[in-house]
């Protein structure tokens, strides 16, 4: 039971290899690779990352407000429009981004958008 209440009070920690470019107030979405992130509602802290050395650094929070799950080459135009990463707002630039992130990744490959409104 304890565990739980910690699982509510602590939101889940949405890791990013590049800035975070939208503005507090601001609805953005990001992409995920697998479905870790399906099931996920409610607040989130956002930290971006850096891996050699490896950093963390939360920059702020948000509450997600909406999820997807599909193929990455059928992601939903409007989604990709509101990519919280601006150059990956068109689709070479996110599979260009997925690619750094993923080596080898497949357009085939199953992803998972979460859109969230930034908060902080
Ligand atoms: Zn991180």
């Amino acid at each position: 039971m304890e565990q739980e209440t910690i699982k509510k009070e602590i939101p889940p920690v949405m890791h990013m290899l590049h800035a975070c470019e939208i503005n507090v107030g601001e609805l953005g979405s990001t992409v995920r690779k697998g479905t870790k992130w399906a099931d996920r509602r409610g607040p989130i802290e956002l930290c971006v990352c850096t891996r050699e050395p490896e950093n963390h650094t939360i920059v702020g929070a948000g509450v997600i407000q909406y999820v997807w799950v599909g193929q990455f080459g059928e992601m939903p135009a409007r989604l990709l429009a509101m990519e919280h990463e601006l150059s990956s707002r068109i689709y070479t630039g996110l599979l260009e981004s997925m690619r750094r992130a993923y080596p080898g990744f497949a357009e085939t490959e199953l992803i998972t958008v979460v859109v969230y409104k930034r908060t902080e």
